[in-house]
């Protein structure tokens, strides 16, 4: 096995990045050979500069005026090698970049990660999950690999005076130059508006049966100034966002009031509504966990009693 670096000179953050990897390196590639450093720079960088950030011996630069994603995949291209592990920084284009190359190659990519193992025919990556709850690992079997990394994991430092390989190679722009993103935002959302925030929290269950249902309880949430939470059922079943999921993996709301409708109420789940101040619960089964945990508990269809309810809020 041999590992490739793709570095992104283009980045405000490509020291920081440049030094997580090579901590990276130190600590989990220490058996597998060197391969080649692709450093995607502006035209009129420092090559002897960067080259210093370089974890291995060999550099390959490829120049370009500006960064578009596009002709720097295809220029990095001819250096994935089918058997290799590709390494990229940790910024949203290195995410992007990896991911995309992986497609491109039929192989297997993982963003975040904070550990890799490897096995004979696969590696094993380790990342965050669950809005950062859980610690997960991810089994990558089909080559090339391809992964991110997460920030601020790993410490690396730069072994001066090596003297490197350097190759450089232009990056040629396409001609449809005017239909390139230029510019690229990236906003947070505002949490302030999410469901851990809520006075007033309605939270749908498996009950709920499907995503039209899950909506509808939505638009009853809303039309109390509340917010939708989802299970986990619900939002693996893409019925729902995943920053909607309630729960040890999700969110940990503290609501005055939490309306659940179809929900078991297991513990997973009710650790993140326990600190509401009142519980109503909704659901057909009495022997259900959720119904001796509520303040109030009805046991019927949800969809009859949220009809029902909607004539007292008008
Ligand atoms: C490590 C780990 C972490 C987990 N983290 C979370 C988490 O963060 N959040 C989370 O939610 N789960 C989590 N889970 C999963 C959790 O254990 C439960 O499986 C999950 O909460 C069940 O979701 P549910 O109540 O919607 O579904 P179910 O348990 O299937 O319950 C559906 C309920 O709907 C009722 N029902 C059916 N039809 C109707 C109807 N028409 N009207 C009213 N009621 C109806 C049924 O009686 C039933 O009680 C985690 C599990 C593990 C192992």
């Amino acid at each position: 096995m041999r590992y490739h670096v793709f570095l992104n000179g283009f980045s405000d953050e490509f020291e920081k990045q440049s030094l997580e990897v090579l901590g990276f390196i130190k600590e989990c590639c220490s058996d597998i050979e060197e391969g080649k450093t692709i450093i995607a720079c502006r035209e009129n960088s420092d090559f002897e500069k960067l080259s210093v950030y370089a974890p291995t011996n060999d550099v390959v630069f490829i120049t370009s005026d500006r960064y578009i994603p596009e002709n720097i995949l295809n220029s990095c291209e001819k250096y994935i090698d089918d058997e290799a592990i590709h390494i990229y920084g940790f910024d949203n284009f290195s995410s992007e970049n990896s991911v995309r190359m992986s497609v491109r190659k039929n192989g297997s990519s993982l963003v975040g990660v904070r550990n890799m193992s490897l096995s004979d025919d696969c590696i094993f990556g380790k990342k965050m999950i669950y809005s950062n709850h859980m610690e997960a690992t991810f089994k990558l079997k089909k080559s090339p690999y391809f992964i991110s990394l997460a920030k601020g994991i790993f410490e690396g430092q730069i072994t001066e005076g090596n003297n490197k390989n350097i190759f450089i190679e232009q990056c040629i722009l396409n001609t449809s130059d005017e239909n390139d993103v230029l510019y690229y935002n990236i906003e947070k959302e505002d949490k302030k508006e999410g469901p851990e925030n809520a006075k007033l929290l309605v939270v749908a269950g498996r009950g709920a049966k499907d995503k039209a249902s899950v909506e509808k309880l939505e638009e009853f949430a809303e039309s109390m100034g509340g917010k939708l939470g989802v299970s986990r059922p619900v939002a693996m079943s893409a019925w729902a966002p995943m920053d909607k999921l309630v729960g040890v993996s999700g969110i940990m709301a503290k609501p005055k009031i939490c309306i659940t409708a179809g929900v078991s109420g297991s513990a997973a789940f009710y650790a993140g509504i326990e600190k509401s101040d009142f519980i109503v619960s909704i659901n057909t089964d009495e022997k259900s966990a959720i119904i001796k945990k509520s303040n109030v508990a009805v046991v019927d269809d949800f969809k009859a009693i949220v009809e029902e309810l909607k004539k007292y809020i008008k």
